[in-house]
């Protein structure tokens, strides 16, 4: 098989291959169904790219990124390997003329794109080989990111009898694996499944009261490149404040930035300019930076599986890296909260499906391909739901394909100074300095803004102005009313496509039979990650990888669970003098709430801790038998 190193050589510019993946693109090449497990950063794509440069037909790539697709063709096609992804721009009748002749080696599609009839009926003209099923977990209830469309993948067996799935994904619980198994009906397949242990990962969950004042002293003796998971774009907001006004450079990262913020920031942080992202978990998916030294969580993710694919962010490159997680004893409700408790019920699903359909008149029997955008306070408000429970079915309703979600921001506004250029600059002259520096950059940066209607980026705006956002809104509303100029600025901020025809009655039907189990698994996945961070007696490696299903006995010696702390030495003294000052410094604290508030520290950690800060003259007791400060 040298011909597999040297295509490996010519495409991808590697002389090795990394854990199983040569044996992987084996057993497709000699047509076995097969299943691969490799951790994110393991290269699973290459498992069935490299294969498709030696079949003469195609490679059919069912993937359920939508908006990653185009990333992934030109990554493909980068590297020597002819691709296309189906989309929704141009006609399908087309596209399938372009895949028929078009001689690619990979052919990239949604789970929803590959029922479509025409599809299926055209289907034996492209010249299948082989279909690769990525990110395979989605196919299962027990997985992230369910998506029940997945499940209609097998039908295409029937197709194409002959063809080898390959399945490939990052997160495979044993529960996972039987399902997609199962679910894609695989023939005798071969398993292949790399160790997911990081053991250069020295991971450690805090217990604190005080997260932002042990994250800032974190940052004062740490250099690394570093990540911090936030549990909100707002909480993102303020710890990237917090941090850059204590002299640490960091930036942040949501899903409402502008997708050329997204790309500064992104790019900055790569190039080392910044060292600190301060991000939500959409951040990350793609992004292989190898020197990342430090992960740490504000607040714990939905899943263990969350939970190890952020943290596998970290010491990608080999080298000791760092993940913190923390935890506090009030973290745990709100967590069963933000994460159960908004999970909607099948009549309150109905009721919003039922609404959403009114709100955008989508007439029964239609919806199919149609585009919206609309204001999701707006709708919220016009039926009295609450956001959450409405977001929560959105998201639904986008994994069951009924209507695909785009999230976006606000950058729909037009400006047009309809004022003469003479009159326009008397305002410059007299306006207060916040509106004559609005109204100097709208001059400078849009050129034909005194002749016709003008996009306007807003954010561009408040940046350049170093205003707020209602500021700015306020300045334009002014001299609107003032009949210096015309802006419109609408609210939208959520775009919807429609998959499925409106049907109160069918639409609904799988979505509401799978929700009792979606809800069973979250709780499942939540009590989970729960265990994990309570628990602090097994090593976090060991307990972190049984959880996929892998059994080592090796302790990693690098987390902080009590079987991984040194012989003899249990937490260090300072640690424990730090978490007691954290208390005193608000004031006069009894013994006993001292306990309460430091759940984690034994009666004689706590003890030592005491006598060792009264020793260095940092506390003392007062009359009332309460510790306080020195
Ligand atoms: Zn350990």
């Amino acid at each position: 098989m040298t011909k597999l190193t040297d295509l490996l050589f010519k495409h991808w510019k590697a002389k090795d291959f990394r854990p199983m993946q040569k044996e992987i693109c084996i057993s497709i090449l000699e047509n076995n169904d097969t299943l691969a497990l490799l951790p994110t950063g393991g290269g699973k794509s290459l498992c069935y790219q490299l294969p498709s440069l030696l079949f003469e037909g195609s490679t059919l790539v069912i993937s359920p990124l939508i908006s990653l697709m185009q990333d992934q063709v030109a990554q493909a096609n980068a590297k020597g390997i002819k691709s296309m992804a189906f989309n929704a721009t141009q006609s399908l009748d087309k596209q399938l003329d372009n895949a028929a002749f078009g001689q690619y080696k990979l052919l990239y599609c949604s789970p929803e794109k590959a029922q479509n009839a025409l599809f299926l009926a055209r289907l034996s003209q492209l010249n299948i080989q082989c279909i690769a099923v990525d990110e395979a977990h989605c196919i299962s209830q027990w997985g992230n990111d369910f998506r029940p469309a997945f499940r209609e993948i097998k039908n295409l067996r029937e197709k194409l009898p002959k063809v080898p799935i390959i399945a490939v994904t990052a997160s495979a619980t044993p529960a996972v694996i039987k399902d997609i198994k199962e679910q894609l009906a695989l023939n005798n397949p071969r398993e292949f499944k790399t160790s997911f242990a990081r053991k250069n990962i020295a991971i450690s969950i805090e217990n604190t009261q005080d997260k932002f004042g042990s994250l800032l002293r974190i940052f004062q003796n740490n250099s690394a490149s570093s990540i911090i998971y936030c549990s909100s774009r707002r909480e993102t907001e303020e710890v990237n404040q917090l941090l850059n006004s204590s002299g640490i450079k960091a930036t942040y990262f949501h899903g409402g930035l502008s997708a050329q913020q997204k790309q500064d920031r992104l790019l900055a942080w790569q190039e080392e300019n910044i060292q600190i992202m301060v991000a939500t978990n959409a951040f990350g998916m793609g992004i292989d930076k190898g020197n990342v030294g430090l992960v740490v969580h504000l607040t714990i993710p939905a899943s263990l599986e969350h939970y190890y694919q952020e943290i596998g962010r970290a010491g990608r490159n080999g080298d000791r890296a760092k993940a913190i997680a923390y935890f506090s004893p009030g973290d745990e409700q709100r967590l069963i909260q933000q994460f159960l408790g908004q999970l909607p019920s099948p009549e309150f699903i109905q009721k919003c499906y039922k609404s959403l359909c009114n709100y955008l008149i989508i007439g029964h029997g239609e919806g199919i391909e149609q585009e919206w955008r609309l204001s999701f306070q707006d709708f919220c408000q016009a039926y009295q739901f609450n956001p959450k429970k409405v977001d929560a079915c959105i998201t639904l309703f986008d994994q069951a394909s009924i209507f695909h979600r785009i999230n976006t921001n606000r950058q729909n506004a037009s400006c047009r100074i309809i004022s003469s250029p003479a009159q326009f600059k008397l305002e410059l002259e007299k306006a207060p300095p916040s509106h004559s520096k609005v109204l100097q950059i709208i001059g400078r940066e849009y050129a034909g803004i005194f002749e016709r209607e003008t996009i306007i980026d807003l954010d561009l705006i408040v940046r350049k102005s170093n205003l707020s956002f209602s500021t700015l809104i306020n300045v334009m509303e002014h001299y609107k009313q003032q009949e210096l100029l015309l802006f419109n600025y609408a609210t939208s901020d959520l775009h919807l496509i429609g998959i499925k025809p409106r049907d109160d009655k069918y639409t609904l039907n799988q979505l509401l039979r799978n929700t009792a189990q979606i809800h069973t698994a979250k709780k499942e996945k939540l009590n989970s990650i729960l265990t994990f961070v309570k628990q602090d007696d097994i090593c976090k490696q060991i307990e972190l990888l049984a959880y996929f299903g892998e059994s080592i006995t090796e302790k990693c010696s690098l987390c902080n669970a009590k079987e991984c702390l040194p012989e003899g030495k249990e937490i260090p003294i300072e640690d424990i003098a730090v978490q007691i000052l954290n208390y005193v410094e608000r004031g006069p604290i009894a013994t006993h709430q001292l306990k309460v508030s430091l759940p984690h520290l034994s009666v004689e950690e706590l003890a030592e801790g005491l006598a060792w800060l009264e020793r260095q003259q940092k506390i003392k007791t007062n009359a009332l038998a309460q510790i306080m400060k020195l």
